[in-house]
């Protein structure tokens, strides 16, 4: 009977609670409206104390909670020491953790048991989960096994997005596999400055390129709609807002002269897309602004930021960068002083990391009246939404065997096509490139058999050193080329090594005769070369040129006979004229992660045909460093008379060059109406034909000058772009719209205005002309 009763009971509730079959659910009834997410975060807020908020501001670094002697190391194996979890926890109600223990990968199991007894006690404890973050620039830095694609600078040669949005999403679930919901990237910096040591952490020079790749980015991270409560999703952290990278001197962290007007055109722009395309977070510029910390800087993170730009998410720090206002920047007297202007800037969670002095004193600032409690509710809102957003609270970390494709081939296969599209052919005399698949070669330089120099920093570790311990089962260029040529065909000395635990420039066992007395009995050379890895202020650089070794091993192994392919493997444009001649062909191929060995193997054959196209610049001479979007007088044309000097601007190749194996033809450069008013859209159309014998991508750039305005006008921008793959005769016609908006320039009051006057459209060879009839000046906001 009681059994009989339960099987009712049973199929009544079933009736009831079966979505198909109740009639409204709980979110439906008008009298029981679903809590959004905003609401269950006041909720929270409320329930708070002081102590418990500034808590939720402060980030710590993981090797504070660890076993190990001090707040620097952490002993192996890594495990998280429970006093110490529990001071930061229960004394310091801490909100995030950063970074990885002893700067090394671990395996996705590894992070799993850190970080669910980091979450378990948050949660026992204060009821609200850590937001933990990792720099996961190019693949999960910090996980073993994980998959690298190339570098951001190596995405931006693709010139295609969708490879930039595939490599974010594999990420963003491989981080996610490690119980990592965050992660501090992509970088939307400019990559302006060549002695910059971190522009290979860019997308290049360009600020339109660089947008449609951060969007693209975000879009991978983040998912299509920005919905973090998927969990093979991560929050994406924007960074470093604003102007990183401008330093004057070149070195990292050294101050920035910028004007308004230059930060706005050429800077402002990547963020304003990140934003629009939805980054849930954002990481503020270490360095100094005009002689203000951009930490200190209100202007920049509240006004700008926060108000112009609408940002709603979440504001931290770089590493230490309030102490560094107090330490480096000595614009604060005491430490406690920096705290008060970095909050009161703007700035919503501190990357203390070692210590809470942070903490402490904030409370204190709070308590004083010195920052309101408005400033700090703001501050919590914008974390705690992050969080709940994510899924934290109701899943603080996942099972690592729900990400079942972590590190699959599948995984792999997008990375290897996005090193072999990043890979771009700056020269190829006589067409000497692709070899024949029965060439003999000599494979030689620093960076043939190295997977440490493919993957580039961050990479295992911060500094890339540790790439030998993880990444051994990978091809390495001289690897690559054995499977591709057979090794009896392939002899291999390097010349010249790095030496694995010095400074990156340093070089050993330099031995130019034993290479040169190789390249006898071979076909080809293949002279790998570039640089070793670093980022960061270890990075920075006293000489642009390529190192005095390297130049002679280019040229003894020129003087014989044999042509010789030079391959790029660098961070940045490292300077080549001294000796660029004495090579046939040159190949560019950044820092292509794993897979950029075998992607270049199947250059070298024809296997892939190259499509990169270069994201900066490459500079000939120190002096003449310069970007393709340069003011008129920065290259003029000759003057008249008796002043017979050539001031202009020479360049080893310039910002969207790149050559291929098959040849493109442009026709029909075509504007749906060749006058406009300023508000208008505007089609433009181009023929581009494959006239070669091979399939091929060719990638179409759209540029505009401007001719005449009432600033000094760039030399050209880019507005468009796309990649087209062609058959061999196949014709396509590209068609991209554009409006008066695209053609608007930050004007000397700061406005952004298109202004009525000629311009020219400019697609290859081809250019037309194009009249705006009037002016408009456009809302910043709109823009
Ligand atoms: C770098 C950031 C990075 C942070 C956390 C800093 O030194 O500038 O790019 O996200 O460290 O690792």
């Amino acid at each position: 009977m009681k059994q009989y009763k339960l099987l009712i009971i049973g199929i009544l509730s079933l009736l009831l609670t079966s979505p198909s079959i109740a009639k409204t659910s709980d979110s439906e009834r008008p009298d029981k409206k679903k809590e959004t997410r905003e609401e269950k975060v006041e909720k929270i807020l409320k329930e708070l104390t002081l102590e418990e908020k500034v808590g939720q501001m402060t980030q710590i670094t993981l090797d504070v909670i660890t076993v190990g002697e001090n707040a620097y190391v952490s002993d192996e194996p890594l495990a998280v020491d429970t006093k110490l979890l529990q001071e930061a926890i229960r004394k310091y109600k801490i909100g995030s953790v950063l970074n990885t223990a002893n700067n090394r990968a671990r395996t996705p199991e590894k992070w799993n048991e850190v970080i669910s007894a980091i979450q378990d006690e948050a949660m026992k404890e204060i009821g609200i989960p850590v937001l933990y973050g990792v720099d996961a620039i190019h693949g999960t830095t910090y996980t073993a096994e994980a998959t690298f694609f190339p570098q951001q600078i190596g995405l931006g040669a693709t010139w295609n997005p969708e490879l930039t949005r595939r490599g974010a999403e594999v990420t963003a679930y491989e981080t996610r596999a490690s119980s990592i919901p965050w992660d501090f990237s992509p970088v939307l910096d400019m990559g302006r400055n060549p002695r910059w040591p971190r522009i290979w952490e860019t997308y290049g020079e360009d600020v339109y390129l660089t947008s449609q790749m951060g969007a693209a980015a975000i879009k991978g991270y983040e998912g299509e709609n920005n919905d973090l409560s998927d969990e093979t999703r991560v929050a994406a952290c924007i960074k470093h807002f604003i102007a990183y990278g401008a330093e004057k001197s070149g070195k990292d962290r050294t101050p920035t002269y910028l004007p308004e007007i230059e930060l706005r055109e050429h800077y402002l722009p990547s963020y304003k897309a990140a934003i629009d395309a939805g980054a849930h977070t954002i990481m503020i510029n270490s360095g100094i602004i005009n002689g203000v910390p951009v930490h200190a800087n209100y202007e920049l993170i509240t006004r700008l930021l926060k108000e112009e730009l609408g940002f709603q998410g979440l504001v931290v720090t770089d590493w230490a960068d309030i102490e560094n206002i107090h330490n480096r920047d000595k614009v604060a007297e005491t430490h406690k002083e920096a705290v008060k202007l970095a909050i009161n800037a703007g700035i919503d969670m501190a990357m203390v990391p070692y210590n809470y002095n942070f903490t402490t004193n904030l409370i204190e600032l709070v308590k004083e009246g010195e920052v309101s409690i408005e400033r700090i509710d703001d501050a919590v809102r914008r974390i705690l939404l992050v969080k709940e957003e994510l899924g934290l609270f109701k899943t603080p970390y996942p099972k690592v065997k729900d990400y079942p494709k972590f590190g699959s081939e599948e995984f792999e296969k997008d990375a290897y096509k996005a090193a072999a599209e990043s890979i771009t052919l700056l020269e190829n005399n006589n067409d000497i490139l692709p070899l024949p698949k029965n060439a003999r070669v000599l494979v030689t330089g620093p960076n043939a058999n190295s997977m440490r120099t493919l993957n580039g920093g961050w990479s295992y570790s911060w500094q890339g050193e540790k790439v030998y311990e993880f990444a051994a089962e990978y091809n390495t260029i001289l690897e690559a080329v054995q499977n591709k040529l057979g090794k009896e065909n392939v002899k291999y000395v390097a010349g010249i090594e790095y030496k694995n635990d010095g400074q990156y420039y340093e070089e050993q066992n330099i031995d130019i005769d034993a290479a040169v007395a190789a390249a006898k009995d071979v076909d080809y050379i293949l002279l790998c070369i570039g640089e070793n890895t670093y980022t960061e202020s270890p990075g920075n650089l006293h000489d642009l040129y390529i190192s005095q070794n390297q130049r002679k091993l280019a040229e003894e192994l020129a003087k014989t006979g044999k042509p010789v392919v030079m391959i790029l493997n660098e961070g940045r444009p490292r300077l080549v004229s001294q000796f660029v001649d004495k090579a046939e062909a040159v190949l560019h191929v950044y820092l292509p992660g794993n897979f950029g060995g075998d992607a270049l193997a199947d250059v070298l054959v024809g296997d892939v045909n190259p499509s990169g196209k270069l994201p900066y610049s490459y500079p000939m001479y120190p002096n003449a460093l310069g970007t393709y979007d340069h003011k008129p007088s920065e290259a003029p044309t000759k003057m008249e008379g008796m002043y017979d000097y050539d001031s202009s601007m020479p360049l080893q190749w310039r910002f969207g060059h790149g050559l291929s194996y098959t040849s493109f033809d442009y026709a029909n450069l075509t504007l749906s109406s060749n006058e406009i008013n300023g508000e208008d859209t505007f089609t433009v159309s181009v023929d581009v034909k494959n006239t070669g014998e091979v399939v091929g991508k060719e990638v179409v750039q759209l540029y505009t000058s401007d001719l005449y305005a009432s600033v000094t006008p760039d030399n050209k921008r880019l507005r468009r772009f796309e990649k087209v793959e062609l058959k061999p005769g196949e014709t396509k016609t590209i068609k991209f719209t554009l409006s008066g908006k695209d053609l608007a320039f930050v004007r000397a009051d700061l406005k952004t205005a298109v202004e009525k006057g000629d311009f020219k459209v400019k697609i290859d060879k081809l250019s037309a002309d194009l009249k705006v009839k009037n002016t408009v000046v456009f809302d910043n906001k709109e823009i």
